[in-house]
Parts: structure tokens; C-alpha cells; sequence
């Protein structure tokens, strides 16, 4: 555990399942007071419940990334309950697949404005509180793909998640003056409800590329949001870490021995 989040305010966006979920859980076990976003009552409000029930602080707010009214009383929200905002984990996004000769404008649009768009909306509005903290942090969820690899039906994606990190390199220096740090993970294939939708040939097909032989667990992606988010971490900042089991490493099929 990292003693130095024990009573942060923390917001994370997409926190109702998955990898948003393992993040605020990960913060609520150290002591910080966190804040879901997502978009749905029903899953948001059973985050919360699982939070509270082992002990933790957690509340929720409905909102969509991509729509700035909601996102800023989110913010307002988190300020009201908890007397400030810390750190934003930029988390939430989709990944829905589409091949690029049948891709239309408006699948590319979606991906984009809620994997980019919304981490450019989300820092922008989180900023004058961020200002405010004594070591503001934001802690962006981009991915191996885009950035490193590829996926057939994931064009868009990738381009969003490749995009995110050119962000956090401006963003990075422009807020070096406020002592606000940004910083990204780039998890490689971590088993949650979104990536069980891939179907169980997927799953098996990616956990045998893996050197660590297992998908990533949501607990391995909140460990490394938890570290940027420290003030262990106060030094590093435009930078991302890659937790993927060793899934990038292997030149070829012959690699994995
Ligand atoms: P997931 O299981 O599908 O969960 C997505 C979360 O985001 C849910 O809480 C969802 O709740 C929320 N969300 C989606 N669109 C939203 C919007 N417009 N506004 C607010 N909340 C929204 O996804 P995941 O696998 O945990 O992925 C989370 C992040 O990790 C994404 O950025 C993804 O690109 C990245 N990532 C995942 C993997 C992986 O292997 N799983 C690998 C690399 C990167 P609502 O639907 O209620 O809004």
C-alpha cells in the first residue's frame, strides 16, 4: 500500500467495471476518498457498494466523459463531497470493432471523442481544482495497442489511444508549472467485463502470447496508476508505464519457446 494516498481525493472516470474499477478500489484500500464517473446508475452503484462494504470511501456521479456540462458537475460533485480534487484517473473508454473498409465516420467519431476527446474535456475541467492540491495528478488509461501494437477492427482505437499519449506530452510541460504531474499506464490485455466480450477464443489466444502465461488482472493496472499517483512519483511526469505481462517483447511465435 502507498501510504501517501491515504486521504487524497481522487476521481476516476469509467469506474463502474473493469479496469476503472480495479483503480478505485486500489485508491479506496489506501485511504483515499474517491469518486466514480460512468455513465450508468445500476453498475455505478454496486462499484460503490463493494467499495464501501470493505471499508473504503466511494460515492458515485453518472456522468459521460465526452459531455462537458456533465463532466463539470462531476467535478463540482467530487468538490461538494470530499472539499477538493487530487487526482483524475482519465480512464473511461470503448472498443467497439470495425474493420476499416466498412468503417463509418461516425464509429471513428465515437471512439475518438470518448477515448481522446473526453481526456483533453476531463483534464481541462479537473485543472483549477488540480491547481489548488498540493500535488495535483492526472494518471491517463491508454494502451499497448496504438501505441505499440496492432488489432485488426481496431484502427480507430489504436488512434485514440496513440493520441492520448501525444496529449499527455504537451499537457505535461504546460502544467509542470503548477506541480501537476501526467502520466499514463498502458495496459496490455487485462481481463474485464469489456475484453469478456471478446469471446473465450480471444481470451485463450492472447493469455498463450503472454511470457507471464495470464491475462493482467484490474489490481496489476491499478498498481501502476497507484505508484503515478504517489508522491513517490513526483518527479515523473509525459511518461507512461507498460503493464502487460511481456506481451510486447516477443519478436515472433519461436520467441515464446
Ligand atoms: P470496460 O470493462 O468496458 O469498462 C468501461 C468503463 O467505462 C465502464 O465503467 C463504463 O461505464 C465506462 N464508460 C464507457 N464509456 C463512458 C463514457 N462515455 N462516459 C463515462 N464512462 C464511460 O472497459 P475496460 O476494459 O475496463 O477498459 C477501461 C480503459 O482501459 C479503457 O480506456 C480502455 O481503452 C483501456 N484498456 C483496456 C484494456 C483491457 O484489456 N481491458 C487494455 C488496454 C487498455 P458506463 O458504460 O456505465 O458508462
Amino acid at each position: 500500500m502507498i501510504a501517501s494516498l491515504n486521504g487524497l481525493s481522487v476521481l476516476v472516470t469509467g469506474a463502474s467495471k473493469g479496469i476503472g474499477k480495479g483503480i478505485a478500489k486500489g485508491f479506496a484500500d489506501a485511504g483515499a476518498k474517491v469518486l466514480i464517473v460512468a455513465r450508468h446508475e445500476s453498475s455505478g452503484a454496486a462499484a460503490v457498494e463493494e467499495i464501501r462494504s470493505a471499508g473504503g470511501t466511494a460515492n458515485l456521479c453518472c456522468a459521460d466523459v465526452s459531455n462537458r456540462k456533465e463532466m463539470s458537475a462531476a467535478v463540482a460533485r467530487c468538490v461538494e463531497l470530499y472539499g477538493g480534487l487530487d487526482v483524475l484517473c482519465a480512464n473511461a473508454g470503448i472498443f467497439p470493432s470495425a474493420e476499416l473498409e466498412s468503417m463509418t465516420d461516425e464509429q471513428w467519431d465515437e471512439v475518438m471523442n470518448i477515448n481522446v476527446k473526453s481526456t483533453f474535456i476531463c483534464v481541462q475541467i479537473c485543472l483549477p481544482e488540480l491547481k489548488k492540491s498540493q500535488a495535483g495528478r492526472v494518471v491517463v488509461t491508454s494502451s499497448i495497442t496504438g501505441p505499440i501494437t496492432g488489432f485488426p477492427g481496431w484502427a480507430h482505437y489504436g488512434a485514440s489511444k496513440s493520441a492520448q499519449l501525444g496529449f499527455i506530452r504537451t499537457a505535461a510541460i504546460e502544467l509542470g508549472k503548477y506541480q501537476i504531474t501526467i502520466n499514463a499506464v498502458m495496459p496490455g490485455n487485462i481481463l474485464t467485463e469489456g475484453l469478456e466480450n471478446m469471446g473465450q477464443d480471444y481470451l485463450a489466444q492472447m493469455s498463450v502470447s503472454i511470457p507471464l502465461k495470464r491475462l493482467g488482472s484490474t489490481q496489476d493496472i491499478a498498481n501502476a496508476a497507484m505508484f503515478l499517483a504517489s508522491k513517490e512519483a513526483g518527479y515523473v511526469t509525459g511518461q507512461t508505464i507498460v503493464v502487460d505481462g511481456g506481451q510486447v517483447l516477443p519478436e515472433s511465435l519461436e520467441a515464446m519457446g
